[in-house]
């Protein structure tokens, strides 16, 4: 034997070799208390265990878990993938500054500006997928926080984690990545210096789209993680013991599920980016993508399930291929074991986002690929 770290296959398989002492069980039990007793003296049964707003056993092992795949020193698990933000966001102080990059989740976007506005925090954002942009940025606004998306929701885009974190070091600001998309099985954000990943675990991590969950894992202990954690803890947005052992079971197959749908994604793409229907295809995947090659660097393990392509045509014909699928289903999320479409175009038109009419957003699932391009083959039909 030797010392070299375990891969995450191995580790989420085994759940890092789970072992219930009580009974020998493989799988972790599932503990709903809330509180937790003491002895005689008053001392607890289990030190660590005092009140499940603060953590129980299956938070912290979900959360190690993510600590070691992530490559981080300390994770949290919140009640959602938004609540992770909103603990990230409230460290910011009154008169600090927030750089925020352009088009990604529009929920985040949406929180930000409001957060910002309400609390005199300055709200700079900036097209980060151009790298010379985001360096101007970061150089000319200081900001106390970077945060960043990538690959980017809907646009598709990467952005280069390793120049963000030296640009935003340089200038004293700390770099989180919102790497919902990427999955640590594709990308390790803390190995090209960010200081903070996060995932919308309700995503790929969980997988089957029926937890809703979120995580925050840092490259180490900092002032703003103190305060990160003090926040999750009484503020509040903690996670229930149920739906952390859903989110444990989900991520036991989270590396199997994602190089299916990242070789799913693949087939899909190359098929989509042939049609004469289609425009445009965003996949990092393709060799087209302009950020082809930081993505075979920065997502070693694969491209993600998750892609964005403009039909011919104006936003009725987009409507009219997302209404004709008959296998891929018509809703909102992503990371599911099942294919998704949706048209982001009517759920962000009023914020100013600038997603085009054209666009749909496909999230690839774990389906056979010869099934899924047969829908979309009867689903692109010519214009008349
Ligand atoms: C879904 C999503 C979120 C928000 O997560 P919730 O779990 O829905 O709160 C944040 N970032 C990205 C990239 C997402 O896709």
């Amino acid at each position: 034997m030797t010392d070299r770290p375990l891969r995450p296959e191995t580790i989420t398989a085994q759940l890092d070799h789970y072992l219930d002492e009580a009974t020998g069980g493989v799988v972790p039990p599932l503990q709903p208390s809330t509180t937790f007793a003491r002895d005689e003296a008053y001392a607890l049964h289990n030190p660590d265990n005092t009140y499940s707003r603060y953590g129980a056993p299956v938070h912290r092992l979900a959360e190690d878990i993510l600590t070691r795949l992530e490559g981080g020193t300390d994770a949290l698990l919140f009640s959602s993938g938004m609540a992770a933000i909103a603990a990230l966001g409230r460290t910011v102080r009154t008169g600090g500054t927030i750089l925020l990059q352009e088009g990604i989740y529009h929920g985040t976007t949406v929180w930000m500006r409001n957060f910002c506005e309400r609390r005199a925090v300055r709200l700079v954002t900036v097209d980060a997928l151009d790298g010379d942009a985001l360096s101007a940025a970061i150089r000319s606004e200081k900001p106390d926080l970077v945060l960043l998306e990538t690959p980017s929701n809907p646009w598709i885009g990467l952005v280069d984690i390793k120049r963000a974190a030296d640009e935003a070091h340089a200038v004293g600001a700390e770099l989180a990545i919102d790497s919902t998309a990427a999955t640590p099985i594709l990308s390790r954000p803390l190995s090209f210096g960010a200081d903070y990943v996060l995932h919308s675990a309700t995503k790929s991590l969980n997988g089957h789209s029926d937890v809703l969950a979120g995580a925050l894992i840092a490259a180490r202990e900092t002032e703003r993680w103190a305060a990160i954690r003090a926040d999750r803890n009484l503020a509040g947005a903690m996670l229930g013991p149920f739906e952390a052992w859903l989110l444990l079971r989900g991520m036991r197959t989270m590396a199997l599920r994602i190089e299916r749908a990242s070789a799913n994604a693949l087939a899909v793409a190359r098929f989509l980016d042939g049609h004469d229907r289609v425009a445009l295809v965003r996949y990092p995947g393709l060799q087209s993508h302009p950020h082809h090659s930081l993505a075979r660097t920065q997502m070693p393990g694969g491209f993600g399930c998750l892609m964005s392509f403009d039909i011919t045509g104006d936003g009725a014909d987009a409507l009219a291929v997302a209404g004709r699928l008959k296998t891929i289903i018509r809703a909102t999320s992503l990371g599911g074991v099942e294919s998704v479409i949706e048209h982001r175009h009517t759920i962000e038109k009023d914020l100013g986002t600038g997603v085009p009419e054209t666009m749909l957003r496909l999230s690839v699932g774990i389906e056979h690929s010869d099934d899924l391009i047969a829908d979309l083959e009867q689903a692109l039909i010519p214009t008349e």
